[in-house]
């Protein structure tokens, strides 16, 4: 992105333009020569087909061991994760499946593209995740699923929601494509519901450039997973046969075999990032106009993004201005997130989905596709005060003090524009 242009004055003399790492690059990833050699081995077997090759499987082992969960499947994307996730609960068209409207669109889509209904929780406006008394409100007859996404590496109140989820006899999916190692009461995440799913796109904590992994305890939804991932066929099995309506999610070995090598990272990278998010914390701590996220006692959040309340009350101009501030400083930042809520994109404005059939949405109960604001009071309040920090592991000391000192920089400006 160009930069703007920045005159001359006292206050931006002794701007220095550090250069911040980045997840789009190189600079703020952790791609080297362990990836390098794996990948020529991959190349040099001859094999690039899972169904064939040893790196994928030995990437499902070693992120099943790491998590401490019995299966793991990998496959093409993190949409892809979370379609086996939804076709193992094997919804009924115009079933429901509870969802969040913050979160990436690769969560919502396999929903319809299983037949079923995604209805929409509220957020809370700090965190924006879904809570337990937003998915108890969005309960019917027809809820099939639960899925909860781990915004930006934070996790959902899992206790309560687990707690409802049980009562209700709901399976919950979690999406962790954002929260790899994040813990909620001591349990890693991803392993708390039915089935966990990730993504290992280019900007997620580890990546293979486009990729995914599901994990589950459960033994019938395991299966359910791997041949959804297959067409259906039981690669090694007694009998294989296309028993179900199934695709090619494959992950091919050249990923498997990068996977490999940033899995061994995952741990590192983690911890890098979650010591930069609380040093920025710890630099920003003081500052009344700002809220930095919220450190539970009982979870451990794991920062793929960072996530700054913006009180507009005390910062003029809020989120949008602030982030304005920091774009002439060389910091980027996303204000108000994604912009709007996922029910305001086209594809739920004008229900677009098979041809001119509407379809599942033409099965829905019409309280399950009402998209009112006032429906959705977390949602607007949280997004207007959101401002998203990109965050990657190779933030070192001086970018995160770089980053601490163009914020209350861009404070002070601002305060001084509206005297
Ligand atoms: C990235 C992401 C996805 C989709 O993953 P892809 O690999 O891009 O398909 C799903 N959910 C969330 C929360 C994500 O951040």
């Amino acid at each position: 992105m160009p930069r703007k242009k920045v005159l001359i004055s006292p206050e931006n003399l002794d701007l220095k333009q550090l250069e911040l790492p980045t997840d789009q690059d190189a600079s703020g990833r952790s791609l080297g020569e362990e990836e390098v050699e794996l990948l020529i081995g991959a190349v040099q077997s001859g094999v690039l087909t899972a169904t064939k090759g040893s790196y994928v499987r030995s990437l499902e082992r070693g992120f099943a061991g790491r998590l401490g969960v019995e299966f793991a499947t990998a496959c093409s994307s993190g949409t892809a994760a979370i379609h086996a996730a939804v076709a193992a609960v094997d919804p009924e068209p115009g079933d429901e499946i509870i969802s969040s409207p913050i979160t990436d669109m690769g969560a919502i889509a396999p929903i319809l593209y299983q037949g079923a209904v995604p209805v929409f929780a509220d957020v809370e406006p700090t965190g924006l995740t879904v809570t337990a008394s937003s998915i108890e409100a969005c309960i019917s007859e027809r809820t099939r699923a639960i899925i909860v996404t781990h915004l930006f590496g934070k996790p959902c109140a899992m206790r309560e929601i687990l707690e409802l989820a049980r009562a209700r006899r709901v399976p919950v999916i979690e999406d962790c494509a954002q929260a790899y190692l994040a813990e909620s009461g001591g349990r890693i995440v991803g392993t708390l519901g039915a089935i966990g799913c990730f993504s290992l796109q280019q900007g997620k904590h580890i990546t293979t450039g486009e990729g995914g992994l599901v994990v589950t305890n459960d033994e019938a939804l395991g299966r359910r997973i791997r041949l959804f991932v297959n067409k259906g066929w039981d690669y090694g099995g007694p009998q294989p046969d296309h028993g179900f309506l199934a695709l090619n999610y494959r992950m091919s070995e050249l990923q498997g075999a990068v996977g490999v090598a940033q899995l061994a990272k995952l741990d590192s990278v983690t911890e890098s990032r979650i010591a930069s998010a609380k040093r920025l914390s710890e630099l920003l701590s003081k500052n009344k106009g700002l809220e930095t996220p919220a450190e539970e006692p009982a979870a451990t959040h794991s920062y793929w993004r960072y996530l700054l309340g913006v009180n507009g009350d005390r910062i003029p101009g809020g989120a949008p201005a602030l982030a304005e501030e920091l774009g002439r400083r060389g910091v980027s930042s996303s204000p108000n997130y994604i912009g709007r809520p996922a029910f305001q994109c086209g594809l739920f404005r004008d229900q677009k989905t098979f041809g001119q059939s509407r379809f599942p949405f033409s099965l829905a109960r019409p309280e399950a596709t009402d998209y009112s604001p006032e429906r959705y009071p977390g949602t607007f309040e949280g997004l207007a005060r959101a401002l998203v920090l990109p965050w990657n592991e190779r933030l070192g000391a001086e970018h995160v003090d770089h980053i601490g000192r163009s914020i209350q920089e861009a404070i002070s400006m601002l305060g001084k524009d509206s005297e």
